[in-house]
């Protein structure tokens, strides 16, 4: 195996909030920038925390309340100092999502609209003022490859994860001379509770890793690290864009034929 490279963050004095951090994508994000030296609030609605790394700051906080995410931004100023980096990850994609839209239920989806899409602009809100005030700070809304691509049964999910990609471009120029960065994630198919709650639904597992072009499904830590890399001052140029994560699932044309699995 030839030498492949790797990059340390120094995130010393840093405080970063992550919603949904307790699990998945958030917890891999909140575990890398603890290990890189930032202070961490982790935003989440888990009662059971008990497996998380010790040193974080763990706040009960339900995204979908627009007051929860002023509190925990008012939190965070006042206990920590500062909020450097806010990590919108906080999502939700029940099995019962998975319907044609005319078989939607609608409290599953206002429950989807609640935390997926304002949750991102309640909880951009409340930081970005503490941003504009410290004249530097990110935002990462992790967004997800069903925004850029359709797929059946997903009339909700991928809209407003399509949402989430417009709102980075949108803050991220409105805020482009405050010092401040807005970007986008848009990872594939990521080996993580939501991921494995609905894999039937998807076809299983080996169907859902085929149809990305390196053959498998990520690990969340492969999102925490390009995470890392966009908050940091070596992404000094990059803003009011989006990056994927995905192993080529968004490049994969339909036209093409499908790899094959046997
Ligand atoms: P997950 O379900 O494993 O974790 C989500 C976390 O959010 C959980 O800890 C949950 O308790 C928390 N949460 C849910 N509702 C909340 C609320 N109202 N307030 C605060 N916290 C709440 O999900 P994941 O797979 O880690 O997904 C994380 C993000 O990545 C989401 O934005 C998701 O849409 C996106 N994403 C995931 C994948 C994937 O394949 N896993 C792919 C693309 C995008």
């Amino acid at each position: 195996m030839r030498p492949q490279g790797s990059v340390r963050y120094d995130n010393q004095g840093r405080v970063v909030l992550v919603t949904g951090g307790a699990g998945g994508i958030g917890l891999a994000v909140s575990v890398a920038f603890v290990q890189s030296g930032a202070t961490v609030v982790i935003a989440d609605v888990q009662e059971d925390v008990a497996s998380l790394p010790p040193d974080v700051d763990y706040q009960l906080t339900d995204v979908a309340k627009p007051d929860a995410c002023q509190r925990v931004v008012a939190y965070v100023v006042a206990q920590h100092g500062a909020v450097d980096v806010l990590v919108n990850n906080a999502a939700i994609q029940p099995p019962g999502s998975y319907t044609a839209v005319d078989e939607l239920d609608d409290e599953v989806y206002e429950q989807m609209l609640r935390v997926n899409l304002s949750g991102y602009t309640y909880m951009a809100k409340y930081a970005i003022r503490q941003m504009k005030q410290q004249k530097s700070g990110v935002v990462i809304n992790v967004a997800s490859g069903q925004g850029h691509r359709t797929a059946r049964q997903v009339p909700t999910y991928g809209p407003i994860k399509a949402a989430n990609l417009l709102q980075a471009m949108q803050w991220g120029v409105e805020y482009a001379r405050d010092g401040i960065r807005v970007v986008s994630v848009s990872p594939g198919a990521i080996d993580t509770p939501l991921v494995r709650a609905s894999l039937e639904l998807q076809g299983g597992a080996e169907e859902l890793a085929n149809r990305h072009p390196v053959g498998r499904i990520g690990r969340p830590q492969e999102v925490a690290a390009a995470i890392l890399w966009l908050a940091s001052d070596d992404a000094s140029f990059v803003t009011a864009t989006d990056l994927a994560i995905d192993g080529g699932l968004n490049a994969f044309a339909a036209f093409a034929d499908p790899y094959p699995t046997k």
